[in-house]
């Protein structure tokens, strides 16, 4: 009985609070810097209508602080600080979203990412096999092949209404400030009622640089 927004943005909220879950949320992978930056964005299907955040730092929440700026401003994308400010205003509450885990990870890649600066390698007797398991996976493509990480929802309900929403950490350990696919619309996500909905998980720049969500609607 409810909205196909509200539906959207219910599912991705749940993911965005699994701390386990390294891609998206609370508990999603850091920048370089060691500070997660969260992507995320909805859209209406029938009206066109949409709200995005973009390296949104310290609120668990992107999706639903996406919708508030489509539903209270006459904008459609806000980034960083602003992004920020505009969530503690709407009682957002700020907090650490980097885990114990999300940061063994971090730290872990910091120290084995080169031989040329100032970090040593963990010796065996430091060995994180999480974390090590991990890395050899995303870096070397050792085991199964990597898989995108990121949470992309669409819906649709009896009356042919359909909504989208997108959220995610972005790539892991990207550079401070990059923003990619999720919360641009036409890439990370694109619904129109007439036709249907896409929405994208993997490496985002070369989303941005074809528009995939949009052309496949289209
Ligand atoms: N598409 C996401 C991004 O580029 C990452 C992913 O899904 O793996 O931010």
């Amino acid at each position: 009985g409810r909205s196909t927004l509200d539906a959207v943005v219910e599912g991705v909220t749940l993911v965005e609070d699994d701390p386990e879950e390294l891609t998206v949320g609370f508990g999603g992978l850091p920048n370089e810097d060691g500070v997660v930056q969260l992507d995320a964005a909805v859209m209406d299907g029938a009206t066109h209508r949409a709200g995005a955040v973009a390296a949104l730092e310290d609120i668990r929440h992107p999706t639903k602080v996406a919708r508030l700026v489509m539903e209270q401003t006459k904008r459609v994308l806000l980034v960083g600080e602003g992004a920020r400010r505009f969530a503690l205003a709407n009682g957002f509450v700020a907090e650490n979203l980097l885990t114990e885990k999300a940061r063994r990870m971090w730290l872990y890649w910091r120290r084995r990412r080169s031989q040329i600066d100032d970090w040593l390698d963990p010796s065996p007797d430091e060995a994180d096999l999480d974390a090590q398991a991990w890395y050899d996976r995303h870096f070397y493509h050792a085991g199964p092949a990597p898989s995108g990480g990121t949470v992309h929802c669409s819906a649709i309900d009896a009356a042919g209404n359909m909504s989208c929403a997108t959220s995610t950490s972005g790539h892991a350990f990207k550079l401070a400030g990059r923003v990619g696919d999720s919360p641009i619309l036409g890439a990370g996500l694109y619904v129109d009622n007439d036709i249907g909905s896409c929405g994208s998980i993997g490496h985002g720049e070369a989303n941005l640089q074809h528009l995939s969500s949009y052309a496949v609607v289209e």
